[in-house]
């Protein structure tokens, strides 16, 4: 019954590729998108080991380590404005699972205690009707088996539009936006957001986590910004 119902619906509501709307099998990248996103550079920081453009060496940084799956550029960027921006949910599925699978690769030998996604405030929830990344760690959560933890952080208030700033006022304008309601004593924690740009949000979020007793705190993302 559940099956023919599917049927039905998806006959309705036929699955699209996300980036070029062409009518397929599944909710995702067509072969021709998914070609045409752009992958991270290969080359790595010598100090780190991370992608150059997520280099976590520099002083301050409060996260071990991030994953990216793709450049914040082209057919990517495109899918990412949609899903946030207008209204198309349902893209959580292909980038929560493209980015479950690089975690798996990337972080095999950490055990992870449980997930963390970057808030919203209550008020920019209710405008967009859902938090992105909120629905990329559930789909991450059904994928790796790990728990969300539910007071993870909370934002407390909206800051200034970060894309708009500089690198020194973005750092200044996220501090003290984030808080933590959990005891995350010992825990390692997997951070997710939805692109990284200078990664001051991960920043204030990783510290806030550190604060509450955290231990290590690794991030993912779906685009890193160039
Ligand atoms: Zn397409
Ligand atoms: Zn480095």
């Amino acid at each position: 019954m559940r099956k023919f119902l599917n049927k039905i619906i998806s006959y309705i509501y036929p699955n699209r590729c996300i980036s070029c709307g062409k009518v397929q099998k599944e909710a995702a990248f067509c072969d021709e998108c998914r070609k045409s996103c752009r992958p991270l550079p290969k080359e790595r920081c010598a100090g780190c080991n991370q992608c150059v453009l997520n280099c976590t060496c520099s002083l301050g940084n409060s996260y071990e380590g991030l994953v990216s799956a793709y450049l914040y550029a082209g057919t990517a960027r495109d899918a990412i404005l949609h899903f946030k921006f207008h209204a198309r949910p349902e893209i959580k599925s292909p980038f929560g699972e493209e980015v479950a699978r690089l975690v798996c690769e990337r972080y095999k030998n950490i055990k992870f205690d449980g997930i963390v996604f970057v808030p919203m405030t209550r008020k920019g929830v209710r405008e967009r009707g859902y938090n992105q990344c909120e629905l990329l760690s559930l789909v991450i959560s059904e994928e790796l088996g790990l728990p969300i933890f539910p007071g993870g952080l909370v934002k407390i208030r909206e800051g200034d539009k970060q894309r708009k700033l500089s690198s020194a006022a973005r750092k200044k304008n996220v501090k003290s936006l984030y808080k933590c309601m959990d005891d995350m004593s010992g825990k390692t924690i997997l951070l997710i957001d939805d692109i990284k740009t200078t990664g001051s949000t991960l920043n204030a979020c990783a510290n806030e986590l550190k604060k509450a007793g955290a231990v290590t705190v690794y991030a993912c993302t779906i685009a890193t910004a160039l």
